[in-house]
């Protein structure tokens, strides 16, 4: 019976989902920086020049979504072709569903820089139509990009587009993998499956994960009260119901095992081990800790990033009005840093974790934002 490779797996998504973040920060940054040009002049010239560049900008987008389209395709088709070749033993490699999975990611990819281009144009737009004042209208919109990635639509709902990506792909990739093996290995007479444990398991998942399921047309025998199940959801059908496997960026997944192999390890801890499975129940305390620690530092990043922005909208401004508004802002932001940086302080206390203050720095692309900015004052 074929093994599902855990680690291998795990390489191909986090390459694809690498190299979309790779291409998110060039969008942002590029983004961000034709914005920036020509803040000294009136909100309806800047306007004027900034939709003036509406073609180049596409051209500049288009030519970056095509370079990473390429790269990202070339990552996923090779994911799929070894899930499919793993599914099926090596026996038959079925190209219709990979070939599916690639041309709609193509189609996908292709349409991004229209998205792009269009969205720059209401950026600008709605800067021009603002009556705010420029450069705060100016620092929110790329604050806005700054702190949740290039945005994109998608029903009436933003999402960002890492995860808008991120949805669309890994959910793809990963369903279509799940689905072969197990169609595979049902067809060689496995009963049974166990499912992954991850430490950061969403929370809705937690009571699904490191369980046994049972194929479906399986038909219940006592022998099978001995393993652990979910007290529900015995059979694979009701798990995925239940949004286990199947909901976006869920990283879980099951392998098949035959029925005295489950029978050997009726609590499945031996048989994850064995397959080498993530088994990671007694990490969650651990991680969710962890994970509350990295929230803390998003938010000391995001104000302290903001601090900055505001700093420099500042020193930008002539208009009293404007500048009190831009002071006040200031001022709220820096309290909100404070704020956060107290939340930290009584949560690295309660659980003894390590305080990291490299990771409470504004992150890179505000940094490149901020020294592009930095250029354009010390020019005016
Ligand atoms: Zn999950």
């Amino acid at each position: 019976m074929a093994t599902f490779n855990n680690t291998t797996w795990k390489k191909y998504q986090e390459a694809v989902g690498d190299r979309i973040k790779a291409l998110e920060e060039t969008m942002i940054a590029k983004t961000a920086n034709e914005l920036s040009h020509d803040l000294t002049m009136s909100s309806e010239m800047w306007a004027r020049k900034r939709l003036e560049r509406t073609q180049v900008i596409a051209q500049l987008y288009r030519t970056e979504i095509r370079r990473a389209r390429d790269e990202i395709l070339a990552i996923t088709e090779e994911g799929l072709r070894y899930s499919a070749r793993v599914a099926t033993d090596n026996m038959q490699v079925d190209d219709v569903p990979i070939m599916r999975v690639r041309a709609s990611m193509e189609t996908e990819l292709t349409a991004l820089w229209s998205r792009a281009i269009n969205d720059y144009r209401m950026t600008v737009q709605r800067v021009a139509l603002d009556s705010r004042g420029l450069f705060d209208a100016i620092t929110t919109a790329i604050r806005e990009k700054s702190d949740d990635g290039y945005v994109v639509y998608q029903g009436g709902r933003k999402v960002s587009f890492k995860s808008y990506m991120e949805m669309s792909v890994r959910t793809e990739m990963q369903n279509n993998a799940l689905t072969n093996m197990e169609k595979s290995a049902v067809a060689s007479g496995v009963e049974l499956f166990i499912a992954s444990s991850h430490s950061d398991s969403a929370d809705d998942h937690a009571e699904y994960q490191g369980k046994y399921y049972l194929a479906d047309g399986v038909v219940w025998r006592d022998e099978f009260a001995r393993l652990d199940m979910h007290p529900t959801a015995k059979y694979l059908s009701d798990a995925k119901a239940a949004g286990f496997l199947t909901r976006p960026n869920c990283r879980h997944y099951v392998m098949p095992v035959t029925t005295p192999q489950a029978m050997a390890s009726p609590n499945g801890d031996a048989m994850r081990k064995r397959l080498g499975m993530p088994n990671e129940d007694a990490e969650r305390a651990k991680y969710k800790a962890l994970e509350k620690q990295r929230h803390n530092e998003r938010q000391i990043r995001k104000y302290k990033s903001r601090v900055i922005n505001d700093e420099i909208t500042l020193a930008n401004i002539t208009d009293p009005d404007t500048k009190t508004a831009a002071m006040a802002q200031l001022r709220a932001d820096k309290a909100k840093v404070a704020e956060w940086q107290r939340v930290q302080r009584a949560h690295i206390k309660d659980s003894g974790l390590k305080r990291q203050y490299i990771r409470e720095k504004p992150g890179v692309i505000v940094e490149d934002l901020g020294a592009r900015l930095s250029i354009k004052r010390s020019g005016v």
